[in-house]
């Protein structure tokens, strides 16, 4: 991810800090210096480090718990906000989203029990000696700050933990699609009353409310998607047929290709027609500018994840996003080129689905003329 730091590796998960929380951090403790010198300052981002840490114990409750229902995490990322956890996908089985999302708030309650217990003893008579014993006050506020975590966390506003908790609960009941559009329809609304509050209170809580729409809206649209997709293939999707290059092609005829058709990505195959690598627009005006008119096909392309045909439209699409690739060669049972699976033209497909669920989509059988 940009402007994000690696800092470690628990576990097989890579924890990365976020550049602004890096200036939260100067921001703090410049203001705190200002405001009560040195000692309240350093104290300041020590207990702001140590919050961080009970955040990062809080994510690794969801990995942890995900990494039992087979699910990796490759990395969890701490903002100002908080901390994302990059779950590789979010389990289907509703108990087993209920286990993980609990598992987060799980781990803070845990926290705050142990700094109660452990330090509980002095913790009124430290809050009453607060100058004596700079350590105590700082240990109070943590496991305060632990509460608030397990109470904030589980306002059932999605994506919030307490939203997952609560979709996964209706999804016992009405199934994924519509517990996840009742979900999300509650988290935006709990995401507009954050933006209100935020407006008299704290302006931070515009950019969590913010923050919480557009998660929402996302997964809606992702378990749309989803329910979109189920049962079909590649073949049903893609584009198909497709204009393709040569390696030995160059940049002009590039470029007259890129005028004559309406296609923004452009295979390259060899002369048996198996791909060898994808062309795209942004590629092509990009070479116009720097490269020479010598240039081949072959010295620009760039790489792109090849699928078979009857490969299942959702994992593909996961393929295609993962790979970050812009779009996918499509190829018969010979290896041979037979389409491209773009974002847009599952989009496009996506949009018939909304509009006539029942539309059966015709399966291309092979391949045709190219180069
Ligand atoms: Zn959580």
């Amino acid at each position: 991810m940009l402007w994000s730091i690696p800092i470690a590796t628990i576990a097989g998960t890579v924890v990365r800090v976020h550049v602004t929380f890096l200036l939260f951090l100067v921001w703090v403790g410049a203001t705190q210096w200002r405001i009560g010198g040195r000692e309240t300052a350093l104290e300041d981002v020590l207990f702001i480090v140590l919050l961080f840490a009970c955040v990062l114990a809080h994510e690794f409750g969801h990995i942890f718990a995900a990494r039992r229902y087979g699910i990796r995490t490759p990395e969890v990322t701490l903002w100002p906000i908080g901390g994302v956890a990059s779950l590789e996908r979010i389990p289907e089985k509703p108990s087993e989203e209920l286990v993980v999302a609990l598992a987060g708030p799980a781990v803070n309650v845990v926290l705050a029990a142990l700094l109660i217990l452990l330090f509980g003893a002095s913790f009124q008579e430290a809050v009453a000696t607060e100058l004596e014993n700079p350590r105590a006050p700082l240990i109070a506020r943590l496991a305060a700050a632990n509460l608030f975590l397990v109470v904030f966390n589980l306002i059932p506003a999605f994506p919030m933990d307490g939203g997952r908790v609560l979709r996964a609960l209706l999804a016992m009941r009405l199934g994924r699609l519509e517990a996840t559009r009742i979900a999300a329809r509650i988290g935006q609304g709990a995401a507009f009353l954050f933006a209100l509050a935020g407006l008299f209170l704290n302006p931070m809580l515009i950019i969590i409310g913010l923050f919480i729409y557009l998660a929402a809206t996302a997964e809606a649209q992702h378990v749309a998607f989803q329910d979109g997709t189920q049962g079909l293939a590649v073949r049903e999707a893609m584009i198909s047929p497709v204009d393709a290059l040569l390696p030995h092609e160059t940049l002009e005829d590039a470029i007259d290709r890129l005028i004559r058709t309406a296609q923004k990505e452009f295979p390259v195959v060899d002369s048996l027609g198996r791909p060898a690598g994808l062309l795209t627009r942004d590629v092509i005006i990009r070479a116009l500018r720097d490269a020479g008119p010598t240039a081949t096909v072959s010295d620009l392309m760039t790489s792109a994840p090849t699928v078979p045909y009857w490969r299942p439209l959702e994992a593909s699409l996961v393929l295609l996003n993962q790979s970050k690739a812009p779009a996918l060669l499509i190829v018969d049972d010979q290896g041979r080129l037979v389409g491209l699976l773009t974002p847009e033209n599952i989009g496009e497909m996506m949009l018939v689905r909304s509009m006539r669920p029942d539309f059966r989509f015709r399966r291309p059988q092979a391949a045709r003329r190219l180069g």
